[in-house]
């Protein structure tokens, strides 16, 4: 149902994509492919102009339940340098397997980074038969987890074409700062505030609420397709009138039925807090940081931060 009303919306940016993403191989540029919007971010800001990133998540789906095109497939196989995270996107993980990469060329964040076990109380009821293991997949929403991504690209880059490794080792220092002078405005911003419990669509957050002493509560699991059962949504539903939460929150690339059916109960409003799971044709023209830095706002306003 969410999906054919996103599709609908995003098919001018496919076609974008489709055009963009040909021949990687052909330009003379290291080619890198990435799962999803923000390890694609990542890469192009690594790369610069030396680099071919194609994002294997198109603009506006939902990147969990990705499913690959033959095409796709290959361009795992033949790339220079493949970026993703085992247990988030189940057909990337098994085109990486198919592909026998070597550990060497492919850098999988799930390897790279301290993982969490999915927040209790989170766990999909209903898993549709996806494997997501026993972590929580949502790695990029503490900045300091993107400054390990940003290094570990930078040293893999270096490594498939070391002509560029200045380039590279300078793109990736002006990356670490700019996501270090992130990190410091969501601490501070997040320093003091009258609540510090955040309801959102799905169980995206737990690596932001982690890092800056926040509470999650989860209205889907860390699937957002997943729906809560009547038992687990009136218990979110008192929490929010015991907690006076003022704002349900949504995502973009999720339908909002049931955070709408959550506020309406409650008398809270709604906001957006973007998982940047992937740009929409609304967020076209954010990146990573403009993102997170409206992510700020809306939880300095929804939970009155000073
Ligand atoms: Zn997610």
């Amino acid at each position: 149902m969410k999906k054919s009303l996103v599709l609908l919306a995003i098919a001018p940016l496919v076609a974008l994509l489709a055009a963009c993403g040909a021949s990687a191989k052909d330009d003379g540029k290291t080619s890198v492919i990435a799962s999803f919007y923000s390890f694609a971010w990542v890469a192009e800001q690594v790369g610069g102009s030396f680099v071919s990133v194609q994002n294997l998540t198109s603009p506006g789906t939902e990147p969990h339940d990705l499913e690959l095109k033959p095409k796709q497939v290959a361009a795992v196989q033949d790339a220079d340098v493949v970026l993703y995270e085992k247990h988030f996107q189940a057909a990337v993980d098994e085109a990486v397997d198919q592909a026998g990469r070597s550990g060497e060329d492919t850098i999988d964040a799930d390897a790279v980074l301290d993982v969490l076990p999915v927040q209790e109380g989170a766990e999909d009821e209903d898993s549709h038969g996806h494997d997501h293991g026993e972590e929580d997949p949502h790695t990029w929403l503490d900045p300091t987890n993107m400054i390990a991504i940003t290094e570990a690209v930078s040293a893999r880059l270096v490594a498939v074409d070391p002509a560029h490794a200045a380039d590279y080792r300078a793109n990736a220092d002006d990356l670490v700062a700019r996501l270090t002078a992130l990190d410091e405005r969501l601490s501070s911003g997040l320093k003091t505030c009258e609540r510090r419990t955040i309801v959102t669509s799905h169980a995206a957050f737990q690596y932001l609420a982690h890092r800056y002493d926040l509470t999650q509560v989860p209205i889907a699991g860390l699937d957002p397709t997943n729906e809560p059962s009547p038992s687990q949504l009136g218990d979110i539903t008192k929490l929010v009138r015991s907690e006076g939460i003022t704002t349900i929150f949504t995502e973009e690339l999720v339908s909002p039925a049931i955070a709408d059916t959550i506020a309406q109960e409650t008398g809270a409003t709604t906001a957006t807090l973007d998982p940047i799971e992937g740009l929409s044709e609304d967020t076209g023209d954010e990146s990573y940081l403009t993102l997170m830095d409206k992510n700020l706002a809306t939880l300095k306003k929804a939970n009155g931060c000073s």
